[in-house]
C-alpha cells in the first residue's frame, strides 16, 4: 500500500499524525475520542467554522445537479450567480473574475494578467516587485515573488528573479521609497505584488494601513500594477471584509482563495480591473488569457461559495470579528506581563507574538515544542518557528478562545528560558 506524504511534514522525525474523523464548528474530533481547538482555522481557510450547514447544503444540492464543467468556452449558473453576487462584495472597478483552484494560483494568474496586460500593450514589461518577508504559495511563479530561504533553496534554479522592497518599519518611509527608486529606474516594474496588511507565513508582521495606501499611490503614480494578495487577509482576518478597505485602496489585481467558500472546499478568484480584461479583449486569438486549469470554477465550489456570501450577508459576521478583534485585544495587555513574549501584534482576527528564542528562524527547535506543548492542550496552534499565533473560526465562543489564551499563558511560563 502506498503510504501517504504529507505537505510541510518531516516523516524522519516519527511525530504522530493525528486523524480526523469529524469536525463541527470550531472543533475537530479525533480517532482517539479528542476535542481539538482549531486555533489556526486550519491553515486559514474556516471562516463561520467547520462543517456550516448552509454551505454544506449547498454542496450537496450542487453536487446532485452538475457536478464539473469545461470551463473554457462554457458557463453554468453556480459561476455566473457567484460572480454576480461577488459584485457587492467587491470594489466596483474589479470589474473581471478569473477562476482557479488554489491561493497559489490566484496569485500565478495574477502575475501573468499583469505581464499579459504589457505584452498586449507592446510595452513588455517583466519585472516584478515584492516585499520582504512575503509568503505567496509554493507553486514555482509564487515561490519566485515569496520570501527565499530554507521553504525552497532546493528550488532556486527554477525561480525568476524579483526586485524586493524591504519590509516597513515605522512610518514605512523605508518601502516606500525603495519602491519609488525602482519605479523610476530605466525600465519600469510591470507589478508589485504585496500581502495587505499582515504577512502570513513570513511571521504574520504586521504593517499599518497607511503604509499600504503610500504603497499603492507610488505604485499607481508610476503606472506599476498593484496587485494585492488577500488569500490569507481576505474574508474578515484582518477585521474588514478585504484588507485593501482599511487603506482605502483598489487594487488592479485582487488574489482571494482559502475564505471564498467559507473554507469547505477549494476555490480561488483573480479579480481584475477593465484595462487588465481589455488588454485582453480582442479578435485576435494571440491575445487570449492563455491560463486554465482542469476543475476552474467547478460548479460545486461556486455553490459553496455562493452560500458563504449568504452567510456573510444574513448572519452577524462582522459582530464576530468584532468580538474576536476584542477579546485579542484584552489578551494582548495581559501578554505584556511575560518577558519571554514579544513582538505582540494584532490585526482583526489574527494575535501573534514571538517566544524569544535564541535562534534558528522556522527551523527553531522552540517551534515543534510549542506545537506539541499544544497538541497535548487539545489546542491546534501551529508556531511560526517561534511566532504563535491565533486565527480562529468567527464561530469560536468565548470559552474556547479563553482555552487558547490559558494554553498560550501555560506555554510562555512552561518555556521562560
Ligand atoms: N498567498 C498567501 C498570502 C497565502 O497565505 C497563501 C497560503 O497560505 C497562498 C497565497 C497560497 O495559497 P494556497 O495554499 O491555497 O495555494
Amino acid at each position: 500500500m502506498p503510504e501517504i506524504w504529507h505537505p510541510f511534514t518531516q516523516h524522519g522525525l516519527g511525530e504522530p499524525i493525528p486523524e480526523v474523523i469529524r469536525a463541527e464548528g470550531t472543533l475537530l474530533h479525533t480517532r482517539d475520542g479528542r476535542a481539538i481547538i482549531d486555533g489556526i482555522s486550519s491553515w486559514w481557510v474556516q471562516t463561520h467554522g467547520h462543517c456550516h450547514p448552509k454551505i454544506v447544503a449547498a454542496i450537496q444540492e450542487q453536487a446532485a445537479r452538475l457536478d464539473q464543467i469545461i470551463f473554457a468556452g462554457w458557463t453554468h449558473e453556480p459561476a455566473q450567480q457567484l460572480s454576480k453576487a461577488l459584485g457587492d462584495f467587491l470594489p466596483s472597478d474589479l470589474s473581471h473574475i478569473f477562476f482557479s483552484d488554489s491561493g497559489s494560483t490566484a496569485v500565478e494568474v495574477a502575475l501573468k494578467m499583469a505581464l499579459g496586460y504589457w505584452h498586449n500593450l507592446e510595452q513588455p514589461r517583466s519585472r516584478i516587485v515584492v516585499m520582504e518577508h512575503s509568503y505567496h504559495g509554493d507553486t514555482i511563479g509564487a515561490m519566485s515573488v515569496g520570501a527565499r530561504g530554507v521553504f525552497n533553496r532546493a528550488y532556486a534554479p527554477l525561480l525568476f528573479d524579483v526586485e524586493t522592497i524591504p519590509f516597513p518599519v515605522d512610518d514605512g518611509a523605508n518601502s516606500i521609497s525603495a519602491l519609488q527608486q525602482l519605479c523610476e529606474g530605466s525600465e519600469p516594474p510591470a507589478a508589485i505584488i504585496v500581502e495587505p496588511l499582515v504577512l502570513g507565513a513570513g511571521g504574520m508582521l504586521v504593517y499599518s494601513p497607511d503604509i499600504l495606501r503610500a504603497l499603492a499611490d507610488t505604485a499607481r503614480a508610476h503606472d506599476v500594477l498593484f496587485i494585492a494578495d488577500e488569500v490569507m487577509t481576505g474574508w474578515g482576518r484582518t477585521g474588514t471584509l478585504f484588507a485593501c478597505e482599511q487603506a482605502g485602496v483598489v487594487p488592479d489585481i485582487l488574489c482571494m482563495a482559502k475564505g471564498l467558500t467559507g473554507g469547505l472546499i477549494p476555490l480561488a478568484v483573480t479579480a481584475a480591473s477593465a484595462p487588465i480584461y481589455d488588454a485582453h479583449f480582442s479578435p485576435d486569438r494571440s491575445r487570449t488569457f492563455f491560463h486554465s486549469s482542469s476543475f476552474t470554477a467547478n460548479p460545486i465550489a461556486c455553490a459553496a461559495a455562493l452560500a458563504n456570501l449568504g452567510i456573510w450577508r444574513d448572519e452577524p459576521v462582522q459582530q464576530r470579528i468584532d468580538h474576536i478583534a476584542a477579546r485579542h485585544r484584552a489578551f494582548a495587555e495581559q501578554l505584556a506581563a511575560h518577558s519571554n513574549i514579544a513582538d505582540v501584534r494584532q490585526c482583526g482576527t489574527i494575535l501573534a507574538m514571538d517566544f524569544v528564542d535564541t535562534g534558528g528562524g522556522y527551523l527553531s527547535a522552540l517551534g515543534p515544542q510549542l506545537l506539541r506543548f499544544f497538541a497535548d492542550r487539545n489546542l491546534l496552534l501551529r508556531p511560526l518557528g517561534n511566532t504563535v499565533y491565533v486565527m480562529p473560526p468567527y464561530c469560536i465562543t468565548d470559552e474556547e478562545l479563553d482555552a487558547l489564551y490559558l494554553g498560550i499563558e501555560a506555554a510562555a511560563a512552561q518555556f521562560a528560558d
